[in-house]
């Protein structure tokens, strides 16, 4: 018999949720509104009426306090946030997840043998040998990313409407589609969930907690050409796809996704399309430091103005927008919400694990809109990857200090 956090997870990774780059609505995949219905539905079951789906797809509810108006009053309002879609950098669609003993060995997945989970890989699967890992098939992500966050989410809810001798103050839920093209946060405002605080239950490892994201740019170079046929192309043809290596060497290989970690920067061609008439790349760029993300903007910039000079017969654009910012000069300002996520880990008995995300959160958007929003893990492991799985016992904790960070507040402020 699963536990319920994990009846839940199975459901929601049955849902086909992927979104799609490159979309202008959002959600920018009507699938994700099948989801969306679900939990609302759920919710609702749980006794919790105060709930909504929007019409961009975002899952919005209140969990009224229990405790009297003049106590509720003081408590700040918390918002616990996840997100409904999955990564379109793998297939998500008929994941057929798997429960399977952790011995130490290797786990090969069942219908890709080349994959395994081993240990040499991820050491951190130290913490887990005798526990039960939730894996892929091999052929799909698993969607841990984020749908244990919403499984988590909704069995702390599922237990506080369980346990009305439990008090909390007023808490919100928000379910957003499209974190991982970057829009979370655009299908929602800050003023529409109303909360002081937000919790976006999104992170990785069992224990940790991430208050610095990347700062992002992402951008696209255009190098047009001329295409006429080929047997009277001489002296007129202008074959685009020559400037291809000019342009690949603006983007240092070693440092790359691939090459580089912790707090250092990179530089991420991730699409190109050729052909005579036409090359277009499409790239990212992070950083940590906001200044140092503008010396990579300019490196681009200035790259593309020499190759251009170089090759005047060729029109080249180059577009370059930011994104996200580091969430951590908002924190800084607001140290209660990183506080007590601490003391929430801690109260469940595991250490607190402190890292940079080396990628964007929805948190980080609506901290700088104005709701500080600290991100907490889920558990899971290897994330937009065939290769995602996640501990049981990490998908439990998470629900463990969701609760203890309501309780927390109602302590502080009752
Ligand atoms: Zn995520």
């Amino acid at each position: 018999m699963n536990s319920e956090v994990v009846e839940r997870f199975l459901k929601y990774v049955s849902i086909h949720t992927t979104s799609q780059e490159g979309i202008d609505k959002i959600p920018s995949t009507d699938r994700q509104f099948n989801l969306g219905k679900l939990l609302v539905d759920e919710i609702k079951s749980l006794g919790y009426s105060d709930v909504k789906l929007t019409e961009k797809g975002v899952v919005i509810a209140t969990i009224p306090s229990n405790l009297p108006d003049e106590i509720t009053q003081k408590i700040p309002i918390i918002c616990f946030n996840s997100h409904i879609d999955t990564s379109p950098a793998a297939p998500g669609e008929n994941v057929h997840p798997r429960i399977v003993k952790f011995t130490g060995e290797p786990i090969y997945l069942e219908n890709n043998l080349e994959l395994s989970i081993n240990i040499e890989e991820i050491p951190d699967l130290s913490r887990f040998i005798n526990s039960e890992l939730i894996i892929t098939d091999g052929t799909t992500l698993l969607g841990a990313d984020d749908k244990a966050g919403i499984a988590e989410i909704m069995t702390a809810l599922s237990f506080l409407s369980k346990n009305s001798e439990i008090k909390h103050g007023t808490i919100k839920i928000v379910f957003t589609p499209d974190e991982e093209v970057g829009k979370g946060a655009d299908s929602i405002s800050v003023s529409e969930i109303g909360a002081k605080y937000g919790y976006t239950i999104d992170g990785g490892r069992m224990g940790g907690i991430e208050i610095e994201n990347f700062n992002a740019a992402s951008g696209k170079i255009v190098v047009k050409g001329y295409n006429v046929h080929p047997g009277s192309a001489f002296g007129k043809m202008k074959n685009s796809m020559h400037l291809v290596p000019e342009i690949l060497s603006l983007f240092p290989p070693d440092q790359a996704p691939e090459t580089t970690k912790d707090y250092e920067p990179y530089y991420y061609p991730i699409h190109l399309q050729s052909s005579t008439d036409e090359t277009k790349l499409m790239f990212i760029l992070r950083n940590f430091d906001e200044q140092d993300l503008e010396r990579q903007i300019n490196h681009i910039k200035e790259g593309v103005r020499k190759i251009q000079s170089k090759h005047p017969d060729f029109p080249i654009e180059v577009k370059i927008k930011k994104s996200y910012r580091n969430m951590k000069v908002i924190l800084d300002q607001y140290p209660e919400v990183v506080q007590i996520a601490k003391k929430a880990i801690q109260l469940a008995d595991l250490e607190v694990i402190e890292e940079p995300i080396r990628g964007g959160t929805d948190g980080a958007r609506f901290s700088f809109e104005g709701m500080p929003t600290p991100n907490i893990f889920t558990g899971g492991y290897n994330f937009h990857s065939k290769k995602e799985f996640i501990p049981i016992p990490a998908m439990e904790k998470a629900v463990q200090v969701i609760l203890n960070i309501i309780k927390l507040f109602v302590e502080k402020y009752s």
